[in-house]
């Protein structure tokens, strides 16, 4: 398999086979047998992964653990979860170790999966010759890939130009196919729904994922763009909150010293239609001169500037 998706040579489907096979791994691991599968989840997360990882059977909390972790291997997974219970501050530490539960463990391994088998894929380099029927599958698989989202940046409505630098790197993520952690993902949905993108609009952005459903999709944008359940269009997280997120790039020194991502978007709006002003001025005056007139420069019509955001920033 390996061999083939490296000769596709899509990193999409790279992505796609290497979630689908972290995914089967833990389902394997998890039907084994408890008796020995403690076992062999140790080994897997010593051995394969090089984690410090140990037996640590204690109940702390009315939480039953089964190991413990060294703090680096659990940020190093921790980090991209969303969910409260991950949290650093929410969990015992104790001599810079973290007791999680076996299917806390197996969580953790699962991205280690992924990442596993995405170093596979591209250390298995250029594959030259492969038997002719799997050259034939590899046509046939080919032919049946849908054509990656490319989204033309630059032409879509109130361009990534006037975007700020954590909303820029969450889209270019998207695009190449990487999964980015659930907080991202609706950060990034409720900034373009905020700036005026329409759900079918943000919902191109995401069609890359490796995990992407339509349908999901579709039903949680129309949820932050107030379209369905409370009907209350969500605001963009605050600055803080995305620093928080591990989201914020060089802490904010791009910035100036906002506090939404959204004032990064006027002031860079207002900016372009500024100049897109005086270079319709200057034309206007070359061309009453009887020089060259500068054509379709003109305020970009788009720009949602009246857009409307429900609540105040975070
Ligand atoms: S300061 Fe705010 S807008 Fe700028 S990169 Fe950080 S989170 Fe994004």
């Amino acid at each position: 398999s390996i061999a083939m998706i490296t000769a596709i040579g899509d990193k999409r489907l790279a992505r796609r086979f290497a979630l689908a096979t972290s995914s089967l791994t833990i389902k394997l691991l998890e039907s084994e047998d408890p008796e020995w599968r403690d076992e062999i989840v140790l080994k897997i997360a010593r051995d394969v992964f090089g984690m410090d990882v140990r037996r640590d059977n204690r109940v702390v909390g009315g939480i039953a653990y089964d190991y413990s972790l060294g703090l680096k291997d659990y940020l190093r997974g921790a980090l991209a979860f969303n969910r409260l219970e991950w949290k650093l501050v929410n969990r015992v530490v104790e001599r810079g170790r973290v007791p999680v539960t076996a299917h806390e463990l197996l969580r953790l391994l699962k991205d280690r999966v992924m990442e596993h088998v995405l170093s596979l894929v591209e250390r298995a380099g250029k594959i030259r010759a492969l038997p002719s029927p799997v050259e034939e599958a590899i046509r046939e698989l080919r032919g049946k890939m849908p054509a990656a989202i490319q989204l033309e940046l630059a032409a879509v409505k109130s361009g990534p130009e006037t975007w700020p630098p954590c909303m820029r790197t969450i889209a270019d993520r998207l695009m190449a196919g990487e999964n980015i952690s659930h907080f991202a993902n609706f950060a990034f949905a409720a900034f373009l729904s905020n700036i005026g993108f329409e759900p079918h609009e943000i919902i191109r952005f995401y069609a890359n994922r490796p995990d992407f459903k339509e349908r999901i999709a579709k039903y949680q944008v129309e949820h932050i763009a107030g379209l369905r359940g409370s009907r209350t269009k969500y605001m963009t997280p605050s600055c803080s909150t995305m620093k928080t997120n591990g989201l914020c790039i060089k802490d904010g020194a791009l910035c100036g010293g906002i506090r939404n991502p959204l004032a990064y978007y006027r002031r860079a709006t207002k900016k372009i239609r500024k100049i897109d002003k005086n270079k319709a001025e200057v034309g206007g005056e070359r061309g009453e001169a009887g020089g060259e007139v500068i054509g379709d420069s003109g305020p970009n019509g788009d720009t949602p500037s009246d857009q409307q955001i429900s609540g105040n920033p975070r």
